[in-house]
């Protein structure tokens, strides 16, 4: 039953985000973290700075 909710939240874009994955660039304010949602392996890249 917890599975068939956090995949109902899912569909409505309410994912539960894990970083994955951070890249530095020249400038420390220049990050990109990969985050993959725990729940449905949805990927998104968030681009700081
Ligand atoms: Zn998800």
């Amino acid at each position: 039953m917890i599975l068939k909710l956090t995949k109902l939240l899912c569909f409505f874009g309410i994912h539960r985000y894990k970083t994955i994955n951070i890249e530095f660039g020249f400038n420390p304010t220049d990050r990109v973290t990969t985050l993959e949602c725990k729940n449905c392996g949805f990927t998104k890249i968030k681009a700081d700075g």
